[in-house]
């Protein structure tokens, strides 16, 4: 629990049980994007006694400490995954509601370009592409 009490102050946050709980859920789910009702469940399953409305808080505390990201990708949940990795765009597969992360040196050199076109620079930019698998014809 020392990386996640670490991580907390480092955040400025107050070492709490609950926190360290979501901290720790969010560091070592094999998905990286979770909704609050995700965490709450894996928490659940853990036997984890933390209520829904506690996950949302601490989320929403995450997100403005700047632990967390929260994506609000169209038709569903918000998602929120831990911000220690770089610059990455999204897939959303609009089936599934699984996210895929990717980045492209292409596209990243295009939009600096296409702004710049524009007379402006680049602050930030957040890609998303709603995707599905092609059906299969027989
Ligand atoms: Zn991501």
């Amino acid at each position: 629990m020392t990386m996640e009490n670490n991580e907390l102050r480092k955040a400025g946050l107050k070492v709490t049980l609950p926190r360290v709980k979501i901290l720790q859920m969010l560091d070592q789910a094999d998905q990286r994007h979770m909704s609050a009702e995700d965490v709450y469940k894996s928490l659940m399953e853990a036997g984890e006694d933390v209520g829904l409305a506690t996950v949302y808080r601490v989320l929403t505390q995450f997100e403005a400490a700047g632990l967390v990201e929260r994506h609000n990708f169209d038709g569903g949940h918000a998602v929120f995954e831990l911000a220690d990795s770089g610059h990455h765009d999204h897939m959303v597969d609009v089936d599934s509601g699984e996210v895929i992360e990717f980045c492209d040196p292409e596209i990243e050199r295009r939009q600096r370009e296409i702004v710049k076109e524009h007379g402006f620079e680049l602050v930030d930019h957040n890609l998303v592409l709603y995707i599905r698998k092609p059906k299969k014809k027989d």
